[in-house]
C-alpha cells in the first residue's frame, strides 16, 4: 500500500512488531515508511495510520503538534473520513450554483 503525503509518496507495511512510543505505528520519515503492527484491532488501523500522517504533516510543515495533540487530530480526522461520503460531497460541491 502507498499513501502520498505532502505530495512525498509513503509505502505503508503491516509488521509483527514495531518500537515506537506510538505503541502500534511509526512513521519513518527518512525511508518514507509507515508501519502499523498487525495485532492492533482492524477498525483502529485507520486511525492509526492518519496518527502517522499527522506526525509527517506536522514534521515538513513544522507545526509544533506535540503527541496528545497529534492523538486529537488524528481521531478527529478519523471520524471525519468514516462518518462522511467524500466521493459524493465533492461531486455535490463542485456542481452546486
Ligand atoms: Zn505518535
Amino acid at each position: 500500500m502507498k499513501i502520498k503525503i505532502l505530495n512525498r509518496l509513503h509505502n505503508i507495511e503491516i509488521v509483527e512488531d514495531v518500537l515506537t512510543s506510538c505503541n502500534a505505528a511509526i512513521m519513518r520519515n527518512n525511508l518514507n515508511k509507515i508501519f502499523i503492527v498487525n495485532d492492533i484491532a482492524k477498525e483502529l488501523r485507520l486511525e492509526y495510520l492518519l496518527h502517522e500522517c499527522v506526525h509527517n504533516i506536522n514534521h515538513q510543515l513544522n507545526l509544533g503538534f506535540d503527541e496528545a495533540m497529534t492523538d486529537r487530530l488524528a481521531c478527529g480526522l478519523t471520524s471525519l473520513i468514516k462518518d462522511n461520503d467524500w466521493k459524493k460531497i465533492e461531486k455535490e460541491i463542485l456542481n452546486a450554483k
